[in-house]
């Protein structure tokens, strides 16, 4: 679903370079939920902003549902960011102004699109994560978990095929960084959205089917969970964690 070949990128500094991905390969399968990890500064975040096509890259090649995205114009990129990807970030990013139901619709209204169709989307949203309670309220007047469900639903309401999270519970506790990482799994299950998920936190990266580690631009371990770790072993896959980071 998600191929990434040999992506390199670095940043200037004056008239110095410096390497920051040096050959990045790796891929995401459809439904498939993968935690990156990695030490501060290792480059989890210019990954994901590369793959997103925020920032360009030097050399390399990414490929989203079949279609390669070098070479396409911003048209095209604004097309694959509003139509196939999603964004969930640690510091929620939603409108102080809107509804937490307002908050949901608001790549519809970008879209041009806030219909009827976005609309019992969005409901169904509520209803899935358990937060139709909130629908009327403010971000205000909301738990930090409950604020972080209302960022994953909006990141699905344009059925994308992939959610590109950075640090999605960075700012969360235990209990409320477990209710999205559940809303994640729920995605994954009843909408068939793939997770690539940058993260700290062995935690939530222990409810994942795979975790890549980052260290000095490359990708060096890949640890794969159990069939049926979330029921059963998922604390052995977050002891194994622990061990490789
Ligand atoms: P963290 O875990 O702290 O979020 P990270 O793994 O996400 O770290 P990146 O933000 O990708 O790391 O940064 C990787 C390296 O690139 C760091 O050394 C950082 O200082 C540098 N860097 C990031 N963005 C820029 C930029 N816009 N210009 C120059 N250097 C940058
Ligand atoms: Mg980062």
């Amino acid at each position: 679903m998600l191929y990434v070949k040999n992506l390199h990128k670095s940043y200037q500094s004056g008239n110095k370079s410096y390497n920051v991905l040096k050959g990045i390969d790796l891929s995401v399968a459809d439904q498939e939920f993968v935690a990156v990890m990695g030490p501060s500064g290792s480059g989890k975040s210019t990954l994901l902003n590369c793959i997103s096509c925020y920032i360009p890259f030097e050399q390399g090649t990414i490929t989203l549902g079949g279609q390669e995205l070098n070479g396409l114009d911003e048209n095209g990129l604004a097309k694959i960011r509003n139509e196939k990807l999603g964004f969930v970030f640690q510091d929620f990013m939603l409108l102080d102004g809107l509804t937490m139901r307002e908050n949901i619709l608001v790549p519809g209204i970008i879209r041009g699109k806030a219909d009827k169709k976005a609309e019992k989307l969005a409901d169904q949203l509520l209803t899935l994560f358990g937060i139709e309670h909130i629908a009327s309220k403010y971000p205000a007047d909301v738990s930090g978990g409950e604020r972080q469900r209302t960022a994953v639903a909006r990141s699905l309401l344009n059925q994308p095929l992939l959610i590109l999270a950075d640090e999605p519970t960075g700012n969360l506790d235990s209990k409320s960084s477990r209710s999205v990482i559940e809303s994640f799994e729920n995605a994954r299950t009843k909408l068939g959205t793939s997770i690539f998920m940058v993260t700290h936190d062995s935690f939530a990266a222990s409810f994942c089917d795979r975790v890549i580690l980052l260290k000095d631009g490359v990708v060096y371990d890949s640890l794969e969970a159990e069939p049926g770790h979330r029921e059963g072993s998922r604390g052995a896959f977050q002891d194994r964690l622990l061990d490789a980071i």
